[in-house]
């Protein structure tokens, strides 16, 4: 058999131009791809518990392109959702990426631009070539939001509380019973387990 293209890579790209070309001009595509599955990196199944998981992290959608949603349209239905990305760790929700809100928070009072970044000039270690993203975060905004961090790739999107769907606000705190729903990558699950549920606690 024959293909009139051979498109190496089954995520958007290649999806998406297969799409093009089959639909478009009727040619034929060959996608190949050196992962056991389609989507690249937006990829998504069901876990053994049922649950659908991103192994390469969280995925949504969002555009402000009335033509790309038309066009996705033709292949998916649609979920509305309102996502609030909160991280978890020193018994709170903290808003993140760092910015002016996180910085409020963390020094527990309102505050002005101008007085975080005096604030950061102090914190910031000055590093010249950092070689890794704890070193990139220490020069940027120094140790004391550094160490608020959650690993990296995990975020924790609602709280299951008596039966209902708590979604974190920066106030929320977790208490005892609750269920709490993450989404992370594999190698980063260890760390969040310890963000949320504290050091040696079982999982
Ligand atoms: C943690 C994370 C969160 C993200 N969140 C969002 C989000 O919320 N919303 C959003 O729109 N985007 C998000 N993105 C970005 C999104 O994943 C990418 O924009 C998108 O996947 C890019 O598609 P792509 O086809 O260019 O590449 P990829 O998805 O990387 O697909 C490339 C494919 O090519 C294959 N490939 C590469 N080289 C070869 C080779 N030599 N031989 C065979 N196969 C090969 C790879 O295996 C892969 O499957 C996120 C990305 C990450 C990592």
């Amino acid at each position: 058999m024959t293909w009139d293209y051979l498109i190496v890579g089954a995520g958007f790209a290649g999806a998406v131009l297969a799409e093009r070309l089959a639909s478009q001009r009727g040619a034929t595509c060959l996608v190949v791809d050196r992962r056991n599955h389609i989507g690249g990196n937006a990829y998504d199944r069901f876990d053994s518990a049922g649950v659908l998981i991103h192994p390469y992290g969280p995925h949504y959608f969002r555009t402000n392109s009335q033509r790309i949603v038309d066009y996705l349209s033709q292949f998916t239905e649609w979920r509305a959702v309102e996502y609030r990305v909160l991280s978890w760790t020193k018994g709170a929700f903290w808003q993140f990426p760092i910015n002016l809100n996180t910085f409020e928070q963390f020094i527990g009072r309102p505050s002005t631009s101008e007085e975080m970044e005096r604030t950061l000039a102090e914190w910031r270690i000055p590093i010249t070539n950092p070689q890794n993203s704890e070193e990139v975060i220490l020069s940027q905004v120094g140790r004391p939001l550094y160490e608020l961090r959650l690993p990296p790739d995990a975020t924790i999107v609602a709280i299951i509380r008596e039966g209902h769907v708590v979604i974190p606000q920066p106030e929320t705190v977790i208490t005892d019973g609750d269920e709490v729903l993450a989404l992370t990558v594999p190698e980063a699950e260890s760390a969040l387990r310890s963000a949320v549920l504290g050091e040696g606690d079982a999982p």
